[in-house]
């Protein structure tokens, strides 16, 4: 397309859709009419994309996830599409400006944190690697929950992100499926063995597929993503009594977490991760039996995903479909369902390992409970005799009264990957050790890895610039090029170009900081910014007992030597997370003492910016100097911030845990800050339980002094908060180690300091890391999930337009 057949279509579009000329219209319905423009530009491409993949036969894989954060589409899908410039500068043309259109654009927020966004790089990869792969999921009508902050607390507004029409999906009423849920079931015996199930009482209700392209990077592959969205059917309508009663049904994908601290909320989320499983799994069998594959070789035709365990009843249900309305025997269908599913693990907390009690899972999907209670029942045939009675009852999925996800999905799957390396053995050997012992051929790792196009391309311009100054643009295609950058990290003018990159990049960030809060910034600062869902194990309380540390230093000696520091922290905190709240609100206490203190506000700052979200992500991190990563080692699977920040040349402040373990091994110890216990010192502190946090408060001045600001009004207005944090360090006895790592962190951020004031040394080690990202792009990951674990085949893209 050229700029002048788009302004002409563009003209003419605006017109038919709304009866507008440019200058009548408002951004909404430029963006409007810009989104239609694109996806009826895609279109014809979904239809081939389709059509190849149906016509050859071609095995695909579908990755179940109960949540997507693609955050904004606009850019994106012009980058992808290679009319970015095009229309940017069409649109420039005709007075509009894209930026301003694409602000207008509501960030899909269908996701908590770095899964939901893992699940999004992995779709625009998939495509990108032209690679037969979709997404299956939920299309909540209200997203995660916005964030403002009120007096220093969290509050919690509903995000309601459909008010204006989203351009990118599109409405498959063709493809709905119904799903049963509650009700009884009885069986009768069939000839074959099998059982015939009658229903009695059951919940019909429509699940209607929302589908948005996600398309490749120059190829012509567009993939899906299928979002379901619950329905009354109209032949149901008469079971509701009430207009209450109808709501609470059609309340089934309102949002993405019910309040899960009463029974009904569980109730709702059990349904949710149901729903979207049956839906996702039928319309692919129907998919399937329209091409006429006999269900005994459906393995050969796609892959199913159970991203984390909350899509695990993916193994249950399709036995359920096999058995019962294909009439497989159970052995084929077994054997058809463990080859198809495959299953990560994202976490080592125990919290996070879902289990349902047994009656819970009998009132919502009691014909999924017998299927379950079945394979735990075969499971526990086979293993007897063969295994001590301790590992039986460790790795079967019913014990204790409760339905253990993880355990299904295990036994269900015929591989079980983490996300690092390290995570990936503390799986073998701590946290799945027993399942280990019985399946050692299904563990592999895969590193989690991000969606360079986005995280690059989109959201640094200027670095990009620098880039293909340096080393041409062949970057662009092919990331593993930034490792050219290392034949100039003697270059002085390289050197300063990516040093006025950033800076560029931290004037842009400090200019919204100031239009939205007020806040003046020193661009010449170091910005160091920890930008995460607020968690206990992530560690914000740890960064804050440093920053008082700083202040009570300056307040004693304002001539310290110290480069000027800006502290950001952005995230959520679960609304029901009490601890991650309080954090929140110290935070923000301690910003505003700093920030209004003179005696220390010209070197030492603290923003707290509300509503992290994917698209805030996009313009704080490449503003970025430091990139804090500062959990308590073993506790985060892998993270994916960390490999943004070194993409976007920040230098990272780490303990050894997660992905940091190979960042760390790909730029070498001079190129990063380590600090802290190791997972196996963490562990052994686990084993020997030594652990004494109160020894240590009460041992060390400078770390009682920094935790005493909590209680002792330094910080104000946290009687409370301050009191009870104080509490889970002191009396508690620290379950994050914060006080055990503090010395530690305290003296790295002193090293970080000291490289700082050598602004050479700094953009060397900032290049080396940028050079070294491409280690971690999701386009890689991709390829490894495809080969070792779906048995997918990338699609040759018919040429690129
Ligand atoms: C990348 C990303 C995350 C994940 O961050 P971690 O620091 O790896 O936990 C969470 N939320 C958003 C919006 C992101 O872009």
């Amino acid at each position: 397309m050229t700029k002048e057949n788009f302004e002409e279509l563009f003209i003419q579009k605006l017109r038919e859709y709304y009866a507008l000329d440019i200058s009548e219209a408002g951004d909404a319905e430029l963006l409007n009419t810009l989104g239609r423009i694109i996806t009826s530009y895609y279109n014809a491409n979904v239809v081939e994309t389709n059509k190849v993949y149906a016509g050859h036969h071609v095995k695909q894989a579908y990755y179940f996830s109960i949540e997507f954060l693609p955050g904004k589409m606009l850019k994106n899908n012009l980058l992808k599409l290679g009319l970015l410039d095009t229309v940017s500068s069409a649109l420039a043309e005709m007075g509009i400006d894209i930026e301003k259109l694409a602000n207008v654009e509501k960030d899909m927020a269908l996701g908590n944190g770095g899964l939901g966004r893992l699940a999004s790089c992995f779709m625009e990869s998939l495509a990108a690697g032209s690679f037969p792969g979709h997404g299956n999921g939920i299309r909540y009508s209200y997203g995660l929950f916005k964030q403002r902050i009120v007096d220093g607390y969290q509050v919690e507004i509903p995000d309601d992100w459909l008010k204006n029409p989203n351009v990118w999906e599109v409405r498959k009423e063709s493809r709905a499926e119904n799903v049963r849920l509650g009700g009884n079931v009885y069986l009768v015996p069939l000839p074959n063995g099998n059982f015939k199930p009658v229903y009695e009482n059951a919940q019909i209700l429509r699940a209607v597929p929302y589908d948005t392209g996600m398309i490749g990077y120059h190829n012509n592959t567009v993939n899906n993503m299928r979002l379901w969205s619950v329905e009354i059917p109209a032949s149901e309508e008469w079971r509701y009594d009430s207009l209450q009663e109808k709501r609470q049904f059609e309340d089934l994908t309102s949002v993405l977490y019910p309040d899960d601290s009463n029974e009904y909320g569980r109730l709702v989320r059990l349904a949710q991760e149901y729903f979207f499983v049956s839906a996702g799994l039928q319309s692919i069998i129907n998919f399937q039996k329209k091409n006429h594959i006999p269900m005994e070789a459906l393995h050969h035709q796609i892959a199913v995903h159970i991203n984390d365990t909350h899509p695990a009843m993916a193994v249950a249900e399709l036995m359920r479909i096999l058995i019962d309305e294909e009439d497989l025997s159970w052995d084929t269908a077994w054997h058809v369902t463990t080859k198809v599913m495959s299953y990560t693990n994202h976490t080592i907390m125990q919290e996070a390992l879902e289990t349902w009690p047994i009656g819970m899972v009998q009132q919502v999907v009691p014909r999924i409970y017998q299927i379950i209670e079945e394979i735990d029942r075969r499971f526990v045939e086979e293993m007897t005799g063969k295994h001590p009675h301790y590992l039986i009852e460790n790795t079967r999925i019913i014990a204790h009264e409760r339905v253990r996800m993880a355990n299904l999905a295990i036994i269900g799957s015929h591989s079980v990957n983490g996300v690092a390396k390290l995570h990936s053995e503390l799986l073998k050997n701590v946290v799945l050790h027993d399942f280990y012992t019985l399946y050692p051929e299904k563990f592999n790792n895969k590193t989690n890895g991000i969606d360079v196009r986005r995280w690059l391309h989109l959201s640094n311009p200027a670095l990009g610039e620098v880039l293909d100054q340096a080393i041409g643009s062949g970057w662009r295609d092919d990331i593993h090029q930034l490792r050219q950058l290392e034949n100039f990290i003697e270059d002085d003018q390289v050197l300063n170009a990516l040093a006025a990159a950033k800076l560029t990049n931290k004037k842009h960030l400090a200019q919204w900081i100031f239009e939205k809060q007020g806040i003046e910034l020193n661009p010449e600062a170091i910005f160091d910014v920890h930008i995460k869902r607020f968690h206990g194990y992530k560690r914000q309380l740890l960064n804050l007992l440093h920053i008082m540390k700083l202040y009570l230093e300056l307040k004693e000696n304002p001539e310290l030597e110290m480069h000027p520091r800006v502290f950001m922290f952005a995230g959520k905190a679960a609304p029901s997370y009490q601890f991650a709240k309080m954090n929140i609100k110290c935070i923000n206490e301690a910003a505003r003492l700093i920030n209004n203190d003179p005696d220390v506000n010209q070197k030492l700052k603290v923003i707290f910016i509300e509503d992290y979200n994917v698209t805030k992500a996009q313009s704080i991190i490449p503003a970025a100097d430091v990139s804090e990563q500062i959990s308590l080692a073993s506790k985060e699977a892998s993270g994916t911030s960390n490999m943004k920040f070194m993409l976007n040349g920040a230098l990272t402040m780490a303990t050894l845990d997660g992905a940091n373990v190979e960042i760390r091994d790909e730029v070498g110890d001079e190129n990063i800050f380590i600090f802290g216990l190791t997972e196996k010192e963490v562990y052994e502190y686990y084993h020997n339980g030594t652990y004494n946090s109160r020894e240590l408060y009460q041992n060390n001045q400078m770390i009682r002094r920094v935790v005493d600001t909590l209680i002792d009004g330094t910080i104000p207005n946290v009687q409370i908060e301050g009191g009870e944090l104080y509490k889970t360090l002191v009396d508690y006895n620290d379950e994050y180690f914060v006080l055990r790592d503090f010395e530690s962190y305290a003296a790295a951020q002193k090293r970080l300091d000291l490289d700082y004031g050598d602004q050479r040394l700094w953009q060397q080690m900032s290049l080396i890391n940028i050079a070294h990202a491409g280690h971690f792009s999701a386009d890689d990951t991709i390829k490894q999930y495809a080969d070792d674990i779906w048995h997918i085949q990338a699609i040759d893209p018919k040429g690129s337009r």
